[in-house]
């Protein structure tokens, strides 16, 4: 089966911290769609909130008991945060590992940690560990000039993805070179600083793309979430189903993969690991998270535990709970259209009129092109294909005024 349940870790309990009580604030840095889902977790078990944000308006403020108005990279502003918390989260890897390292010397534990999140928000340094475990990845080299791209062309073939190490989501911050006369001015479109490092790597002819997510207790203990597969669209995930209709063999090895990766970061809380899934049947890693991540979002209504949930037991000291799917589940998201403009939904009773669609939308005020606006969730289909196809009629129905 690709859940599997908590397994406690070897030997003794060392009688780590004690765990966070409800009623203790959680504090997040970061407060987009991720933050506000973990924060409805975090107050279902009764616990308050305090988001560290640059936008007043962004779409956890809605439920927090305190916003902090500061940018990602603001020491006092995670300072000011972390008065009052008893523990301190993120839901982006994109924050200053400076600033975790001085909300942690001020006596307030970060998880999953400063540790987690360095070998993980750099995508060279990440490649450097996930090699290290010797697990495999799209053959890659960094890069710092044009003479070095050309060189890495040589030896690793295209088409080829060039990508900044630091601050890419969504597949922002990368350039797609899909033969070598197209090196040529491929720097200056990524738009990094000459001399910058970079990460270009090969692209491969994938059967599909996987995602496992790992939680980790304060106690070792592991949970990992049944395989999702998931479809990007130009590098933005656009649909997840899970379980994953791959053979169990495939599943169980991604599973030991999240276990390995998530036990190698010594992190608390929740990893990601997004894979590709080769035509041989072998694995590959494309990216770490050491967060909930959108190919989990299927779990609020489609596991025993929603990865929100899992992440705030982590993160508090809690027993994990079981994350196996009660069946088939679809995902879909809900991206903005067209131009910058105060973002209005309609047509949301239409896509509900399927009883099985589950609506979540994010509150963001503005929509744009592909923004990430909320998704949809499908949940007791006959199967995932059944899920999707329900998922994407109800997405039909919905359009932004
Ligand atoms: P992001 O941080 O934007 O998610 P990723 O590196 O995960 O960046 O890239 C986004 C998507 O682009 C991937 O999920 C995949 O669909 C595609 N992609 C990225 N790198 C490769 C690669 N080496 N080979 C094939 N597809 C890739
Ligand atoms: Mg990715």
């Amino acid at each position: 089966m690709t859940a599997s349940r908590p397994v406690p870790a070897p030997g003794p309990d060392p009688g780590g911290p004690a765990p966070i009580p409800p009623g203790a604030t959680i504090g997040i840095l970061g407060g987009g769609q991720l933050g506000r889902m973990l924060g409805f977790a975090a107050r279902a078990l009764g616990y308050r909130i305090a988001i560290l944000d640059p936008d007043p308006g962004c779409p956890a403020a809605a439920i927090a008991d305190l916003v902090i108005t500061a940018d990602y990279g603001s020491v006092e502003g995670a300072l000011e945060l972390a008065r009052g918390c008893a523990v301190v989260t993120y839901e982006l890897e994109h924050v200053d590992a400076a600033l975790v390292d001085a909300v942690e010397a001020a006596g307030v534990p970060v998880r999953p940690g400063a540790h987690a999140l360095r070998m993980t928000q750099d995508r060279l340094a990440e490649r450097r560990f996930v090699a290290g475990l010797g697990i495999a990845s799209a053959p890659w080299r960094e890069v710092t000039d044009e003479a070095g791209l050309r060189a890495a062309a040589a030896d690793l073939g295209t088409p080829l993805r060039l990508k900044a190490p630091i601050g890419g989501y969504d597949g922002r911050s990368q350039v797609r070179l899909a033969a070598p006369d197209e090196i040529a001015g491929a720097l200056k479109r990524l738009g990094r600083p000459p001399g910058s490092p970079l990460l270009v790597e090969r692209e491969l002819d994938f059967a599909a793309e996987l995602s496992v997510i790992t939680a980790r207790a304060l106690d070792g203990t592991l949970a990992a979430f049944p395989v999702a597969r998931n479809r990007h669209d130009e590098g933005i995930l656009v649909e997840s189903v899970a379980p994953a209709p791959v053979d169990a063999a495939v599943a169980d090895a991604a599973t030991a993969l999240g276990r390995r990766i998530a036990e190698a970061l010594g992190a608390v809380g929740l990893v990601t690991a997004e894979l590709f899934l080769l035509r041989d049947g072998s694995l590959a890693v494309n990216e770490l998270a050491p967060r909930v991540h959108n190919s989990g979002h299927w779990t609020i209504e489609g596991a025993r535990t929603s990865q929100f949930e899992q992440h705030v037991r982590a993160t508090c000291g809690l027993p994990l709970g079981d994350p196996a799917a009660h069946g088939p589940t679809a995902m879909v998201n809900l991206l903005g259209t067209g131009a910058l403009r105060e973002a209005r939904l309609e047509g949301a009773a239409e896509a509900l009129a399927d009883p099985l669609v589950h609506l979540h939308v994010y509150d963001k005020r503005r929509v744009f092109e592909r923004r990430k606006m909320g998704h949809l969730t499908v949940a007791g289909a006959a199967d995932v294909e059944d899920g999707l196809a329900r998922g994407r009629a109800a997405l039909a129905k919905l359009r932004w005024a």
